[in-house]
């Protein structure tokens, strides 16, 4: 057996349809008056929580953005040292929790995490702030939310669309959490059941985006991403899609989706292993062609340029890449990475 090191994320989790009644009690373990952060479109749900929280709940700040932009972050810091909260219930996907841990760093506050998507930052201890266009990540033991609620009732209402797409960024976590340099047993075995559990949950939530057992199946194939980010180093995929989103502005989880399969063929013959589990945890022969099925079968898009990325940026996605060395199973060769990054744009099967 290869030697390995293991740091557990250390979050308390409850998972099950209806678990969000227990949101006082879990709540009051963290502290006695709460800051309530949620995106503007998920208030209603943030004004649910507040109800059951009753007095303990001091505002609800509805204001969360994608990659926790600075201006948002300052204004939200102001707002819960305003109301001298002494804990953080966050409600939503990675927008939400993500300021979330920008309050917790600079407050030292603690954070309950209810997740709505399939993003996985609630097991995380990695933030990110986004200043003047660029997004700047670090690792903290602080925002590692303390308990984390999965409830799949309230994962009813993401839209098929965002669904598929946000569970394909998980399905990502897996994939190279199976081929990380610091992959280690358990997360091996965590990342191929994520890969199954999400491949076989999101068909069905297509043609019925209330089956609670699709639902259900999806969160906690989330879960099991959501541990492996959080416990070992990710890859080519995640530093293309960073440096993707970073240079066009492009949707977070939908690059995801489109690069993944490109970054699986890149890597099929560098780590045979992990492409094996892929294929077995997607039931198909071939790793990076079922993935690209995957995505094709939820109605998900295969083209970045349908995403808004323009031909010319193509040469500067590589050259970023490229310019900031880091771990991957294959050796970054700049020809390779350009027809990698050529096959996304055009939306063309892995090669
Ligand atoms: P998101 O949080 O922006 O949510 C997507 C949209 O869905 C939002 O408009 C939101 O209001 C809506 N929504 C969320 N839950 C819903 C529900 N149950 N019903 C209806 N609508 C709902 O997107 P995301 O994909 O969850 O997160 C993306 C962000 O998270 C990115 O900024 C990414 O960088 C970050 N992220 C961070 C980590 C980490 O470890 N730090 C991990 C993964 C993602």
């Amino acid at each position: 057996m290869t030697p390995f090191e293991f740091e557990s994320v250390s979050a308390r989790v409850l998972f099950g349809a209806g678990v969000l009644a227990r949101l006082p009690k879990e709540a009051s373990r963290l502290g006695s008056r709460h800051f309530i952060l949620s995106t503007p479109g998920q208030r209603e749900l943030a004004v649910r929580a507040a109800a059951l929280l009753g007095e303990k709940a001091a505002c609800i700040h509805a204001e969360a953005v994608s990659h926790v932009p600075a201006d948002i972050a300052d204004a939200a810091v102001v707002a819960a040292k305003g109301q001298q909260v002494d804990a953080i219930v966050a409600i939503g996907g990675g927008s939400a929790i993500g300021l979330a841990k920008i309050v917790a760093l600079r407050l030292n506050l603690p954070i309950l995490a209810v997740a709505t998507t399939y993003a996985g930052s609630e097991m995380t201890p990695v933030w990110g702030l986004t200043t003047d266009g660029v997004k700047r990540t670090g690792r903290d033991p602080l925002v590692q939310p303390k308990t984390v609620l999965y409830d799949p009732e309230l994962t009813y209402r993401l839209p098929p669309a965002i669904s598929v797409v946000s569970g394909i960024n998980a399905i990502a976590h897996c994939v190279e959490a199976l081929y990380s340099e610091t992959a280690n047993p358990l997360t091996t075995l965590m990342a191929e059941e994520g890969i199954r559990a999400l491949s076989v949950s999101l068909p069905p939530i297509v043609e019925r985006p209330d089956d609670i057992e699709a639902r259900a199946g999806a969160l906690y194939g989330a879960w099991m991403a959501g541990s492996v980010l959080g416990s070992v180093g990710m890859a080519l995929h995640h530093k293309l899609c960073h440096t993707l989103g970073g240079a066009f502005n492009l949707p977070h989880a939908e690059t995801h989706a489109i690069v993944l399969p490109h970054v699986a063929a890149y890597n099929r013959g560098a780590a045979p292993e992990a492409m094996r589990r892929i294929a077995r945890a997607l039931g198909v022969a071939d790793a990076p062609t079922g993935l690209f099925e995957l995505v094709g079968s939820v109605g998900a898009k295969r083209a970045l340029r349908d995403i808004g990325m323009p031909e010319s940026g193509i040469e500067r996605t590589v050259d970023l890449t490229l310019a900031n060395p880091y771990y991957n199973p294959a050796p970054l060769a700049r020809p390779h990475l350009l027809r990698l990054v050529r096959n996304a744009y055009e939306g063309r099967p892995p090669e």
